[in-house]
């Protein structure tokens, strides 16, 4: 057992100053139980906690760290950026240069606007979305998290169709009964609300690979007819690739799955590791936009020079010749490696990977929506991700999010993690 002293030292002391000890909720192991490790830095494929220890980490910042933690070329970047001050509050061409790379990679957007995280860019989105169609309600699936913004806070129960219920207390329900929850990969549910409701519909917002309740992929056909429904009735379509962008293909799940979205929204890897988050799309509904259009959106910090330069330097890295290529055969090496280690122990499990990100799941039935992926087993998951902690892998903690892989990790990484893995299925 690594000793974790210090960190639970510091977890005290933060529970005593911030809710739960963490700015963000599942930092705190409370999935898993057990007290959280604090980070002192992160070197390439690797974490070092404040006691010593180091893991691989396959967290990478919940996504954004593509190429490893403190990667040369980026922190090279920042530092000669934080040298010419950090914030200006005015236009910069390197707002025009990370536009570009963007746009560029997703040719579904004429136009992009920068914010600084991607709850700022759903929300945004969406308003742009009821603006541009004025129309009220919107449509997203069970399961998909899309930031915290009050309207996106809302689950559905089981059924069909479920007009919505808040999630968390704070939210009113005047603002959850415009969100309409469905089921994804379940078209028949979208069909009937759509034919039925759509005079009321602004936009339908989805993950088009659902990363945050794991790895959960479009059935073939799925996101085709997602497009076709809203296409037909006038409803926009958003994709929130916040996770997916530069992380299931270079150009996200529009780019492998091949569909076009009328918006797109951005965040984690355009960042580079520094907060960042963009939304865009057609021009015609872009063009909605202040001081263009109507629609009020804005941000003191937004495009900071500090970001923009994370994210050029990361794009441009990640878009060089065989570099998104190698890093999704490392990813397919992880898949064997822990595939062959839980068969080896005579665990089932269900292992889902698009590109960069994955999901093993407790679970030996198929996982397709929000009501299967919870079919697996926490407990075990949790004995699991103890297992691995101890063994020197960082993987997230909760079995309700996905892992990354990045341009750092190298084959001995993922030897050991399937070792770590092995063993840690074996006991648990
Ligand atoms: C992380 C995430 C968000 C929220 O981004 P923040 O930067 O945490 O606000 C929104 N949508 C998806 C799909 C995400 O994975």
């Amino acid at each position: 057992m690594k000793s974790h002293r210090k960190s639970e030292k510091l977890f005290k002391q933060a529970k005593a100053v911030m809710p739960g000890g963490v700015n963000s909720p599942v930092r705190a192991f409370k999935a898993v139980g057990g007290n959280p490790v604090f980070i002192a830095k992160g070197k390439g494929s690797k974490l070092y906690d404040v006691d010593g220890n180091s893991y691989i980490d396959y967290v990478l910042s919940w996504g954004p760290l593509i190429l490893g933690h403190a990667h040369p070329k980026v922190v090279k970047a920042l530092k000669a950026a934080v040298d010419k001050g950090t914030s200006y509050g005015a236009p910069t061409p390197l707002e025009i240069e990370l536009a570009n790379l963007v746009l560029k990679a997703y040719p579904s957007m004429d136009m992009v606007r920068m914010v600084n995280s991607g709850t700022e860019a759903t929300m945004s989105a969406i308003r742009v979305a009821r603006g541009f169609t004025k129309r009220d309600k919107i449509i997203k699936f069970e399961g998909c998290y899309h930031g915290h913004a009050d309207g996106l806070l809302v689950k559905a129960g089981s059924g069909a169709m479920t007009f919505g219920v808040p999630d968390s207390p704070g939210v009113p329900e005047s603002y959850a009964k415009n969100t309409i929850t469905l089921p994804y990969n379940d078209i028949d549910a979208l069909k009937a609300v759509i034919e039925n409701a759509w005079r009321e519909i602004a936009c339908l917002i989805i993950e088009p690979v659902v990363g945050n309740i794991g790895c959960v992929l479009p059935k073939p056909g799925f996101l085709e007819a997602v497009r076709a429904l809203t296409k037909k009735y006038g409803i926009v379509l958003i994709f929130d690739e916040v996770m997916t962008g530069f992380r299931v293909s270079y150009g996200g799940a529009q780019e492998r799955y091949k569909i076009k979205p009328d918006m797109t929204c951005l965040g984690k890897v355009i960042g580079g590791g520094l907060p960042v988050g963009a939304y865009g799309g057609k021009k015609e509904i872009m063009s909605m936009v202040s001081p263009e259009g109507p629609v009020y959106q804005a941000g003191t910090l937004s495009g900071n020079p500090l970001a923009m330069t994370a994210g050029i330097e990361t794009l441009k890295i990640l878009s060089s010749k065989g570099t998104f290529k190698k890093i999704e055969k490392l990813s397919a090496l992880l898949e064997k490696g822990l595939a062959d280690a839980a068969k080896k122990a005579g665990v089932r499990t269900r292992f889902y990977r698009a590109g960069t990100m994955f999901c093993t799941y407790f679970t030996d039935r198929e996982v397709y929506d929000y009501a299967t992926a919870k079919t697996a087993d926490t407990a075990r998951f949790a004995k699991f991700f103890m297992g691995m902690l101890n063994r020197g892998v960082n993987i997230a903690p909760s079995q309700f999010e996905a892992g990354f892989m990045s341009l750092a990790h190298t084959e001995n990484d993922i030897e050991k993690t399937a070792k770590a893995a092995y063993e840690s299925l074996k006991k648990s």
